[in-house]
């Protein structure tokens, strides 16, 4: 057999299904973080019709976020079983304020096929605080239920203006001593909420390179962190660009289907139109975009793919680079 691999398919860059799917049954929050980044006003899709063309896509795994999905338990709860009946993992992300030992007992039945991340931004320092400071010791408590229900939990964090100059360190300090393996870190996004306070909580470029690099020198084998930005792509940090329609896709409450929580560009609204056909006109949108003006030139190009897109649309005043990208541009080209 000729174990040559014909130069189409190398080309070929389109995915017949996404790997991941991202879904948002419902915006609806307790906590209504003035940060949040996909908190909008709108009405519900049928959530059991949007689940069924979930699965029928069969991704390899769906992130159900919200809102906070915990607020509504019991359509959680059924999500998660038809999914692990789907061989489908998840990764669900709550702020864990509403777990109480019966609910934690009910998901650890899906822990081999589930995973936990609590989301957590206020880390004290600078005496800033994103959230209502009782939301914190609610959060820490849900994440000890769910640990001591046997289910594997992840932190996540939105780095902001407000709480970087702490990060990594305060999170793995925490995850040390909580016994938690892994950290996701993720920058605040000009989209929801956060979208009309952007200013304010975006960090400056230099300040998310410093904090790129920390990360670089704080992740251990005990604590893993993991940053899903392309501009980590400047440091040693091991990136593949964004994955937003290239091998995921997102789901809104309102059923409208994106690349990206934070990326508006709507491709169609499932149940009404079919997942598969949606994916294959988003991927093949996505395979055709240019890099913005500079970033082809780029050093770091091929790991960071030109930043961040929703951010790049949601802030065109840079000149259609991602605002927080830390590279001048030069006759064109970034250095
Ligand atoms: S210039 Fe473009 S490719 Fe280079 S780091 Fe910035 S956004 Fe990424
Ligand atoms: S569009 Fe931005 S936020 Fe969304 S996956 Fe890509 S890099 Fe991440």
């Amino acid at each position: 057999m000729d174990a040559s691999i014909s130069p189409a398919v190398l080309q070929h860059d389109q995915l017949s299904a996404p790997l991941g799917v991202v879904w948002d049954p419902d915006w609806r929050c307790n906590l209504n973080c003035a940060h949040c980044s996909t908190a909008r006003n709108e009405s519900n899709a049928p959530w059991p019709s949007v689940l069924n063309e979930v699965s029928a896509i069969r991704p390899f795994f769906v992130s159900l976020g919200g809102g906070e999905p915990l607020l509504f338990s019991d359509r959680t709860l059924t999500i998660l079983e038809a999914l692990a009946l789907s061989g489908v993992m998840t990764n669900l992300t709550t702020n864990a304020t509403l777990v109480d030992p019966k609910l934690a007992a009910k998901l650890a039945v899906f822990r081999s096929s589930m995973k936990v991340t609590v989301s957590i931004d206020d880390w004290g320092a600078g005496g800033v605080m994103l959230r209502d400071p009782d939301s914190r010791h609610a959060a820490m408590r849900g994440l000890e239920l769910l640990q001591n229900a046997g289910i594997a939990v992840a932190l996540a964090v939105v780095v902001t203006r407000q709480n970087v100059s702490v990060l990594p360190d305060s999170a793995i300090a925490l995850a040390r001593e909580r016994a938690i393996g892994a950290i996701k870190f993720s920058r605040v996004k000009p989209a929801g909420r956060a979208a009309a306070q952007f200013a304010e909580f975006c960090c400056d470029a230099a300040a998310l390179q410093a904090f790129f690099e920390r990360c670089v020198k704080g992740s251990t084998p005990e604590v893993r962190l993991e940053i899903a930005d392309p501009l980590a792509a400047s440091t040693a940090l091991q990136m593949a660009g964004c994955p937003a329609g290239r091998t995921m896709l997102y789901i809104a409450p309102s059923g409208h289907v994106t690349p990206c929580a934070f990326w508006g560009r709507t491709f169609g609204v499932t149940p009404r139109d079919d997942l598969q056909e949606l994916w294959a006109s988003m991927s093949a949108w996505v395979a055709a975009q240019r890099p913005p003006a500079g970033c082809d030139m780029c050093p770091v190009f091929a790991a960071c793919g030109g930043g961040c897109p929703a951010a790049r649309e949601a802030c065109p005043g840079f000149g259609g680079r991602d605002p927080q990208c830390p590279r001048p541009v030069r006759d064109g080209a970034a250095s």
